[in-house]
C-alpha cells in the first residue's frame, strides 16, 4: 500500500481543473506547445495554461535553467500556492541536456528548485507530456 504524503493529501482536496504555468527557456518553448493544440488538446483532461505563477498548481519547466535566471525562477516558485507541483519536461530541464557542460547552466531545475515529476526526451512527445502530468496528478490522489 502506498502511503501518502501530507502534500498529496493536499492535493486530494483541489477540486478544480489543473492550472498549469509554463516556464520554458531555449527551444523549451515548443515542447508544449503541441499538447496545448488541437491534436493532443490537453483540455480534455482538465488541463489549462495560466498566465501567472500566483493562481497556478503546476509549474512546467522545460528547455535549459540558465544561472542568471536562478534568482528569477526561485521567485516564481515562491509565488505559487499550495500545494504545488513542478514538472520537469526534456532533457534539459532534467540534467542540462544538450547544454550540460555549460559553464553558464544548471545540471537540471532541481539545483534550483524541487521538482515532483521527470519526462525525458528530447524532445519529449506529446504523448509522454500528458502521461507524465496524469501520472503526477494520479499518484496524489486527484
Ligand atoms: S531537451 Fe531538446 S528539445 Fe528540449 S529544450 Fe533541450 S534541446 Fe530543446
Amino acid at each position: 500500500m502506498v502511503k501518502r504524503s501530507e502534500k498529496a493529501r493536499t492535493m486530494r482536496k483541489v477540486i478544480k481543473a489543473i492550472w498549469i504555468f509554463n516556464w520554458f527557456n531555449s527551444c523549451g518553448f515548443a515542447e508544449l506547445v503541441p499538447v496545448v493544440g488541437s491534436r493532443w488538446d490537453m483540455e480534455r483532461f482538465g488541463m489549462i495554461i495560466v498566465g501567472t505563477p500566483r493562481h497556478a498548481d503546476v509549474m512546467v519547466v522545460s528547455g535549459s535553467v540558465p544561472r542568471k535566471i536562478r534568482d528569477k525562477l526561485k521567485r516564481i516558485y515562491d509565488q505559487m500556492p499550495e500545494p504545488k507541483f513542478v514538472v520537469a519536461v526534456g532533457s534539459c530541464a532534467i540534467t542540462g541536456g544538450v547544454f550540460q557542460d555549460c559553464y553558464n547552466v544548471f545540471e537540471g531545475v532541481d539545483k534550483v528548485i524541487p521538482v515532483d515529476a521527470y519526462i525525458p526526451g528530447c524532445p519529449p512527445k506529446p504523448e509522454a507530456i500528458l502521461d507524465g502530468v496524469v501520472k503526477l496528478l494520479v499518484s496524489v490522489g486527484y
